[in-house]
């Protein structure tokens, strides 16, 4: 849509310039799209575009994978069989995928928006935000005085579009750390109609020290993390009782994508399919991914990984 409150665009990367009407342009999928923020209806002055920062979209290293906030979706899609991580033996890259199919979004939206623009929207249903809490990500935050701060992307997301971002502080990047690459994990999704929007996305993770993690996200209305540790693995009765312990009626999310109550039933019966697959199947590590929810067919023609799809739930889930 027409922005018509805008003055200017500014290119620029550089908090220091930020002032009171001003937002940060990525991608532009939701500026243009809701002709604001979410949340927010003060008319625009200025956008600060970072179209042109020109910084690298992934940077791959020993200690694991930075993001730079401008990476789109599409170049994220690309990453999992791409020669940058050819050779990691980093099993985390088979969620990249399936986070990337829940962003069920146009060719445009799809090309153009970020993964920092989808974490700063800081929407339940982020699938940026889910991949990057499901993975231990941390962001770095840019001041307007200079200052930079780094901070967990489970706890960066604090409501439904609210973050812990200041006025005018920049998302830079986003650290996925080799540990949580060097997982296994279980990924499993549910919408409640056919390429609808996640209404439950989780995320385990069985880590080296034979930790286990799971990250609820979309079915509450800012990411949940339990974490168990090795001595202390949950069997199905006691995982519940986490669950329910950890996440309070009033935080699950009530909107026209799903009810409190089955985004409750759905969190408590997905985060049991991924207690069983990561630790009461053989950790023979050989079969593949299974990933539950609707998705698109797939958006390149590069080889896939190996992902078997299928669907988890009632007869509103259709197989892809
Ligand atoms: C058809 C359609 C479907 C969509 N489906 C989904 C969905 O399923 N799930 C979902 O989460 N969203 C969805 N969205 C919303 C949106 O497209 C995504 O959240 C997208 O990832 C936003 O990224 P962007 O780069 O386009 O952000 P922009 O529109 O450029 O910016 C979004 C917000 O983030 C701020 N921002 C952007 N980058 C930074 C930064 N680096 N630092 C600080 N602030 C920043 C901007 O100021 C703005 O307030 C959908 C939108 C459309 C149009």
């Amino acid at each position: 849509m027409d922005m018509n409150t805008i003055e200017s665009v500014v290119p620029t990367t550089d908090p220091g310039q930020w002032r009171e009407g001003d937002a940060w342009l990525a991608g532009g999928t939701v500026l243009f799209s809701y002709g604001s923020p979410v949340g927010s209806e003060e008319p625009l002055k200025r956008l600060l575009d970072l179209g042109q920062a020109g910084w690298p979209a992934v940077t791959v290293s020993d200690s694991g994978i930075e993001l730079a906030a401008t990476c789109t979706v599409a170049e994220l899609y690309a990453l999992p069989v791409s020669d940058a991580v050819a050779g990691r033996n980093w099993p985390g890259l088979d969620v990249f995928r399936p986070c990337c199919d829940s962003f069920v979004a146009s060719f445009k939206v799809w090309n153009m928006s970020t993964v920092g623009g989808n974490v700063c929207t800081s929407l339940p249903a982020g699938p940026m935000i889910s991949l990057c809490a499901g993975l231990d990500a941390r962001a770095t935050i840019l001041g307007r005085h200079g200052s930079s701060r780094t901070v967990p992307v489970v706890e960066f997301v604090t409501g439904d579009g609210k973050n812990c971002l200041a006025p005018g502080e920049l998302l830079r990047s986003i650290q996925l750390p080799a540990s949580a690459l060097s997982a296994r994990v279980a990924f499993r999704r549910l919408s409640l109609s056919n390429l609808g929007r996640s209404g439950a996305l989780l995320i385990g993770r069985l880590d080296a020290d034979g930790g286990l993690v799971l990250t609820v996200t979309a079915a509450t209305k800012r990411p949940v993390q339990l974490r168990f540790a090795a001595a202390d693995l949950p069997d199905a009765e006691q995982l519940a009782a986490a669950v329910e312990r950890s996440i309070p009626t009033e935080l699950y999310h009530d909107d026209i994508h799903g009810l409190p109550e089955w985004r409750h039933d759905m969190t408590i019966r997905l985060a049991e399919e991924i207690r069983a697959e990561l630790l009461d199947a053989p950790a023979s590590g050989g079969g593949p991914l299974v990933v539950s929810g609707d998705f698109w067919p797939p958006h390149a023609t590069s080889p896939q990984p190996s992902t078997q799809v299928r669907s988890t739930n009632t007869e509103q889930q259709k197989e892809a």
